[in-house]
């Protein structure tokens, strides 16, 4: 792959001489590597993009961390850091080249302290070692992304994921209670604290949240986590009509009725799970997963019936509600495989992320999915509506025929439509799943009025701009991926 002529590629740099050499002196021998199929694989995360790295380090420790930054720092040279590249919008992607600092091997669980409700973690803990680790506590680590069996708190914290219990227990934001940060100079330091609040001066470490890799390396962090609830009733609730779904969401959170999960999945995302997984889900337009938890039994009653209620009112059907942790169990499976399903839905049809994960406020949640909807259809290609919508987000994947060029075109136009209706709506482009490169044309355009204090903010932290160059407002203004660039070649 040749990154050829596109603006996207022109600011690469040569690979400095003798890099291969030198990082191992940091790190040893066999924490470095530059074989093609390596610098391949870490050239993708999760996204359509690509872009090859030089080479890849893992460190094993907090100094060597600090001594490859200060190296880098002083050379000129682009440091993408890289947690499991679980990222869907390309946020790892190295796209001036440079190193690609892969925090897997610091992956320690450092303190778990439940008299506080915290613990503490190296940056390359994955979220459900974390949570198997807390169970004998019994306590959770709660936001719960889809991809938890493989993402790292650091990537978490990075791109502030969310998932299904976020609707009750908040994003990552929410969980951050301090961190230990190397800047772009080698420095280490410690950033927010260890209690619940801390109210005074500029909250530096949430600045960190969400930072896609450009203005620090997280290497440890202090997270808050809360008692498992004793009691958790789960609930499916079927929709003939997309709208029905979206409008029970909002009225669920405007009825101050407290979910603990609330997620959509429209006919697509259903097809695709029962053709992948062969789970049996019931074949309607809608699926509604409701859940409430807590510790007494009455309580919990009391939220699933309000819930099922007002589904009711908007003519749920076949409402099944359920405490048995296995048929959960079961049920959270599907969502979970939701991603990897997709691109069972059509022969030679792959699942793409371009347009992923948007917030609109809940009143416009029923017309979101419906828009979807609409705009796959004009542009001919296919778009499913699902995810955690209870905390605000709507998630869409573009399903399309990837070797087809008007499909890439298709899914360009329906890309730049979903934007501009969530604009103008006063949604928000990335809702959790970052912004790296195929929502930054969005996300800038939507951020016009801040881009100059985010740079402001870039500039003063990392001078040199080795930080995962090229993303947030520095982002092209256009997103290509290996086939479009074999395409411009044409
Ligand atoms: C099947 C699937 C389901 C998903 N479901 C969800 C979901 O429900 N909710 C959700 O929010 N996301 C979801 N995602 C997206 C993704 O898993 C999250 O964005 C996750 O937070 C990324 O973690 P990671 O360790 O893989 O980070 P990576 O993808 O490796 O990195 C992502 C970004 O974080 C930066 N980064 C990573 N580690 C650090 C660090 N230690 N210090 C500084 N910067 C760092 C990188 O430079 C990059 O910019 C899903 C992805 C997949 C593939």
């Amino acid at each position: 792959m040749t990154p050829g002529n596109h603006p996207i590629f022109r600011k690469v740099i040569p690979m400095k001489e003798g890099l291969v050499q030198d990082l191992q002196e940091i790190v040893g021998e066999d924490a470095v590597r530059d074989d093609p199929a390596d610098l391949y694989v870490y050239g993708s995360d999760s996204s359509v993009h690509c872009a090859l790295p030089w080479a890849i380090v893992r460190p094993g420790t907090v100094e060597e961390v600090q001594e490859i930054l200060r190296y880098a720092n002083s050379n000129g040279i682009p440091v993408v850091t890289r947690g499991a590249g679980s990222g869907m919008s390309g946020q790892a992607v190295p796209i001036q080249g440079g190193i690609i600092l892969d925090m897997k091997r610091l992956n320690k669980i450092l303190e778990i302290s439940p008299e506080n409700t915290y613990v503490r973690v190296q940056a390359g803990v994955v979220d459900d070692d974390l949570n198997r680790a807390l169970k004998p506590y019994g306590f959770m680590y709660p936001p719960a992304p889809a991809s938890s069996r493989i993402a790292t708190i650091g990537g978490e914290i990075a791109n502030n994921a969310s998932g299904t219990r976020s609707v009750k227990y908040g994003a990552t934001r929410d969980c951050v209670l301090g961190m230990k940060v190397v800047m772009a100079d080698g420095s280490l330091v410690n950033l927010g604290s260890t209690t619940r609040v801390e109210a005074s001066g500029y909250q530096v470490d949430r600045l960190m949240v969400g930072s896609e890799g450009t203005l620090g390396v997280i290497v440890e962090a202090t997270m808050k986590i809360v008692p498992i609830p004793k009691y958790r009733c789960m609930g499916v609730a079927c929709f003939n009509e997309l709208e029905e779904a979206g409008d029970t969401i909002s009225e669920i959170i405007a009825s101050g009725t407290q979910p603990s999960v609330l997620e959509l999945m429209d006919n697509v995302a259903i097809t695709a799970v029962n053709t992948a997984i062969d789970l049996g889900l019931p074949d309607v337009e809608a699926l509604l997963f409701i859940e409430a938890d807590g510790n007494v039994k009455e309580a919990v009653d009391y939220e699933i019936e309000r819930m099922k209620e007002i589904a009711e009112k908007y003519n749920a059907f076949g409402i099944d509600i359920s405490y048995d942790a296995e048929k959960r169990t079961k049920l959270f499976k599907g969502r979970k495989k939701l991603f990897a399903s997709l691109s069972r839905y059509k022969e030679g049809y792959s699942c793409t992320s371009l347009a992923d994960d948007m917030a609109v406020p809940y009143s416009r949640m029923a017309e979101m999915a419906r828009k979807i909807h609409d705009i796959a259809d004009r542009n001919d290609v296919i778009m499913t509506a699902y995810g955690h919508c209870g905390s605000g987000c709507v998630h869409t994947k573009i399903l399309m025929d990837p070797t087809r060029k008007e499909q890439w075109e298709g899914a360009r136009n329906a890309v730049r439509e979903i934007y501009e209706y969530v604009r103008s709506v006063g949604g928000t482009t990335s809702a959790e799943h970052g912004i790296g490169l195929s929502k930054a044309p969005a996300w800038k355009k939507e951020k016009q009025d801040s881009l100059e204090i985010i740079g402001a903010i870039k500039k003063a932290l990392d001078p040199n701009n080795i930080l995962n160059p090229g993303k947030l407002q520095d982002a092209p203004d256009d997103w290509l991926t290996a086939t479009d660039l074999r395409y411009k070649a044409e």
